[in-house]
């Protein structure tokens, strides 16, 4: 989708800092970071959420090793780290191409 903002990034149209990449998705530093490891996992096909993506669970579990593979890397193996979905408007889902935020390098405190 031309008018999609990761789609883009994914087609290097727009730079990002990427940190990862395998077959069917690419991992990349969210421009706003909320902790010291803030990198978002993005599937390379267009899916608008988690949801939609979850209709194709082998692609989504590539999305989540990947995720966990970023945050081995990141040294986040041992201490922990979190995997977040935002879903549609409730969430504060921005950009509609689904990603995951790999955050952590601090104590995260709990959930709202
Ligand atoms: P969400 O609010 O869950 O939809 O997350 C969207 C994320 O994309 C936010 O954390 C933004 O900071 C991030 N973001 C927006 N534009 C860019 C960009 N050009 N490169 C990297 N991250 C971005």
């Amino acid at each position: 989708m031309s008018d999609c903002l990761f789609c883009r990034i994914v087609a290097g149209e727009i730079p990002a800092t990427l940190v990862r990449e395998s077959e069917r998705t690419m991992a990349f530093r969210d421009i706003a970071p909320q902790a010291p490891t803030h990198v978002l996992v993005v599937p390379k096909d267009h899916y608008p959420d988690v949801a939609a993506l979850s209709a194709q669970p082998a692609l989504l579990a590539e999305l989540v090793e990947q995720a966990h593979q970023v945050a081995a890397d990141e040294g986040l193996g041992e201490r922990g780290y979190r995997l977040v979905f935002n879903t549609g408007a409730d969430a504060g889902q921005t950009v509609f191409h689904a990603h995951a935020h790999v955050l952590g390098g601090r104590a995260l405190g709990h959930l709202a």
